[in-house]
């Protein structure tokens, strides 16, 4: 048995993708810059995509510009309403303690060109309230970045009131949408949303291809000089492949949100009530605002990195916000800033299920979890400590 929970981190292409892309990958080779007949039919799939990725947002094909994945779309977006900012002489931006670092390390590197950032506090369930951004934003604000929906704890954001709150104010508002973007509803005008982020991996289309939703009036920065392409904001010739590819799962994604929500909720409640049979564990992020099939939780005494390795031999793929594997001893910046002290925070699992997952699968990873951190525990010194009394337990 193999159950692939780690969709937040990326997903499997959906057949349609790969059967949209096929055809870019092979006789519709031409560059769609080039003026003779076989660039056109490329340029003609560009045109097509463009409006299709538009429509699935409620926004217009020119406030569309693709981009070579999720990270790329966030640098462009922050840095382009920065720039636009500073040159009306406004350089503060708001955002979260809890952003993707695509968002946190383009923030480093605007304060190191002068530009002054506050990061809101995250409430315990995960959500920043349009009261907070109110607060925060004074007449030298240029630009409030706030994710549509979390990465790790899968809580989505009052994204229209915070928008409606920007638009009062005069704040640019862009959101990163990377998590949200074919799993929930989006709507930018009706949202409020001047800027938004997504790359296709995260919806069953491919790596390595994004789109920026921009809206009209607001100028954007190159993160890529080159050519023309993309009404010369992005240089390089673009990936039509791949570009068509996000558009079908895109469209396939947003057209089927209401059986798929209507699907994988029920589950993913089945899936949290089982793991909350576990003594001295916790929930992260919200209960109901909260992406479909997100599920995060903290189990004290326990090693993220040890579960995650003992699930995998049980054939179960997911994933831990503890960051042990890429060299650092920190844990997940996102549970820290909800709150959740270290040795908790070390001893987190995330698993993000898609919607192939059957009701059989739930109980079977229920059931594994629950035999992993008794293992785990019961060889624990730090655990024997716990239940001796000799420390005191945090949850
Ligand atoms: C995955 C992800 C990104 C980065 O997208 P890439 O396409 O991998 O560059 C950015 N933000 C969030 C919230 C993500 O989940």
């Amino acid at each position: 048995m193999r159950i692939y929970a780690d969709n937040g981190a990326t997903t499997q292409m959906s057949q349609s993708a790969i059967n949209a892309m096929i055809p870019y990958l092979g006789e519709i080779y031409g560059n769609p810059s080039s003026l003779h007949s076989v660039g056109q039919r490329a340029n003609e799939a560009l045109t097509d995509a463009r409006e299709r990725v538009a429509k699935c947002l409620g926004a217009k094909p020119s406030e569309i510009t693709f981009t070579g994945g999720g990270s790329e779309a966030d640098n462009q977006a922050i840095i382009s309403a920065a720039y636009f900012g500073a040159r009306k002489g406004k350089k503060h931006i708001i955002s979260t303690a809890f952003e993707h670092h695509a968002v946190l390390h383009t923030l480093k590197k605007l304060e190191k060109e002068g530009f002054s950032v506050t990061l809101l506090d995250v409430h315990e369930n995960g959500i920043v309230t349009p009261e907070q951004v109110a607060e925060a934003i004074t007449d030298d604000t240029a630009l409030v970045t706030i994710m549509y929906a979390n990465n790790e704890i899968g809580s989505i954001q009052p994204i229209k009131e915070i928008g409606a709150v920007c638009r009062e104010k005069g704040v640019i508002f862009h959101t990163d949408a990377v998590q949200a973007a074919g799993h929930v509803h989006i709507d930018v005008v009706d949202q409020n949303i001047d800027m938004l982020s997504l790359a296709g991996h995260k919806f069953h289309g491919p790596k390595g291809v994004g789109a920026l939703y921009c809206k009209r009036g607001i100028p954007l920065t190159n993160i890529i000089e080159g050519g023309a392409q993309e009404r010369g904001k992005r240089g390089g010739t673009e990936n039509i492949a791949a570009i068509m590819g996000m558009a079908q799962a895109l469209e396939d994604a947003c057209a089927a949100i209401d059986e798929y929500q209507a699907r994988l909720i029920p589950l993913r409640d089945k899936l949290i009530a089982g793991l909350e049979e576990i003594p001295h564990s916790i929930l992260n992020g919200d209960r109901t605002h909260r992406l479909p099939g997100n599920v995060n939780f903290c189990f004290e005494g326990i090693e993220g990195e040890s579960m995650l390795l003992l699930l995998d031999d049980k054939g179960i793929c997911a994933s831990s916000g503890s960051a042990c594997t890429s060299g650092s001893l920190d844990p997940s910046h996102v549970l820290l800033a909800i709150g959740r002290v270290h040795d908790i925070a070390h001893g987190s699992l995330r698993l993000t299920i898609g919607d192939d997952i059957t009701e059989e699968e739930i109980d079977y990873i229920i059931k594994s979890v629950k035999e992993v951190v008794e293992y785990l525990r019961n060889m624990s010194p730090f655990w024997r400590d716990l239940e001796s009394g000799k420390r005191k337990h945090i949850i």
